[in-house]
């Protein structure tokens, strides 16, 4: 049997692949598949409704914040974000930890003034940053970035940030661990690693930051999808309907409570078999900043490389090359790949540093 560790899209759990099969042909009896129903019939409604509660209620989302599904993916909300949010004679602020925040912060400085506000670049990006950084009047927001894919680092407190305009890029690690929504002027997430496939991206706003802007383009205001309950034009319906499935299927688990646990425990699986490795496997990201979502790992040269990867392929275990900027290995464990599976990866990489470990 195959185990995958993808970085995104990921896999998504066997019960939700298993329910959009039984219902591909017949949803509910409708004769349709539901992406062939009308984005404004009662079949899609309902779905589409019922994604938007859950996600309220697994994230403990309060009434003062929206949820939006969009589409254009995380990308979309790096300049989305200052189109909506950075008002002329402000500046937005930025936490650069990674790749993506770098791209966040580029692409806000096309539209707007921008600010590094802290850098964790200077380490390679191995280690977060001291979050140094008082809030200033002429910030219109701070963007952080929660987990950072590529490196495999990730805030381990969100805590520290306290700005009046808190802007958080959650692709990697949404419901993976609880946090407190009304911290956040705004939250994104593309769906393809902890909500579902790509297609979607969800976006957690608050109310008061849904102020029309006669200059955007409708497409790209806030206030036009919130108005319109995410349905100004035809949304990514069979994204949306999947992102549903696997919403469920995290509350039938036990909902975030329970996905934090998991996360710790896979990841501690896997960490524990690199720092027990004396330095045969070498852990990426500082032990301080490490990721529960994303662990990256390299051997000594490339020819070892070239042979674990080999010899993850015969074993069954893919995904786990790792991001070119970074190289080695990243294996990304989101919320749907087993305990199991670490435990296999992690039984594989002991194996394997017997058989060339010096
Ligand atoms: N932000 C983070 C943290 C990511 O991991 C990714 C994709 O991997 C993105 C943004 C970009 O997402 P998208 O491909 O949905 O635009």
């Amino acid at each position: 049997e195959r185990i995958f560790f993808q970085p995104g899209p990921t896999t998504l759990p066997k019960e939700v692949l298993s329910r959009a099969k039984a219902e591909w042909d017949d949803f509910e009896e409708t004769g349709l598949n539901i992406m062939e129903h009308s984005h404004r019939g009662k079949s899609y409604e309902t779905v589409h409704d019922q994604a938007k509660e859950r996600l309220k209620r697994l994230m403990d989302i309060p009434e003062t914040h929206d949820v939006l599904f969009l589409q254009g993916g995380a990308s979309l909300q790096f300049a989305m974000v200052p189109m909506n949010l950075l008002e002329s004679g402000k500046k937005a602020k930025y936490a650069l930890t990674g790749s993506w925040s770098e791209k966040a912060y580029k692409e806000a400085s096309k539209i707007g003034q921008c600010e590094i506000a802290i850098s964790g670049k200077d380490t390679q990006y191995r280690t977060m940053p001291s979050m140094d950084y008082q809030a200033s009047d002429e910030d219109a927001y701070l963007h952080i970035t929660s987990n950072n894919t590529i490196y495999g680092t990730q805030w381990p407190d969100l805590n520290i940030f306290s700005h009046p305009n808190l802007v958080a890029d959650m692709s990697s690690d949404i419901l993976s661990r609880a946090i407190n929504v009304s911290d956040y002027a705004l939250i994104y997430a593309g769906a393809q690693k902890n909500l579902g496939p790509s297609g979607v991206t969800a976006v957690i706003i608050r109310k008061d930051l849904l102020h029309e802007n006669e200059k955007l383009p409708n497409i790209l205001s806030y206030h036009i999808h919130a108005k319109n309950n995410s349905l100004y034009n035809t949304p990514p319906v069979y994204s949306i309907y999947l992102l549903n499935l696997v919403l469920q299927w995290v509350e039938e688990q036990g909902g975030v409570a329970e996905m934090e646990e998991r996360s710790t425990k896979k990841a501690k699986t896997i960490y524990d078999v690199i720092d027990a490795s004396s330095g045969f496997y070498k852990g990426y990201a500082s032990l301080e900043s490490r990721s529960l979502m994303n662990i990256t790992f390299t051997l000594e040269n490339s020819e070892l490389e070239q042979q674990f990867i080999n010899e993850c392929e015969i074993s069954g275990i893919f995904g786990l090359k790792g991001h070119r900027s970074v190289g080695g290995f990243r294996a990304s464990i989101y919320n749907s790949v087993p305990l199991e599976s670490c435990e296999k990866l992690a039984k594989f990489m002991v194996q394997f540093q017997e058989k060339y470990g010096k």
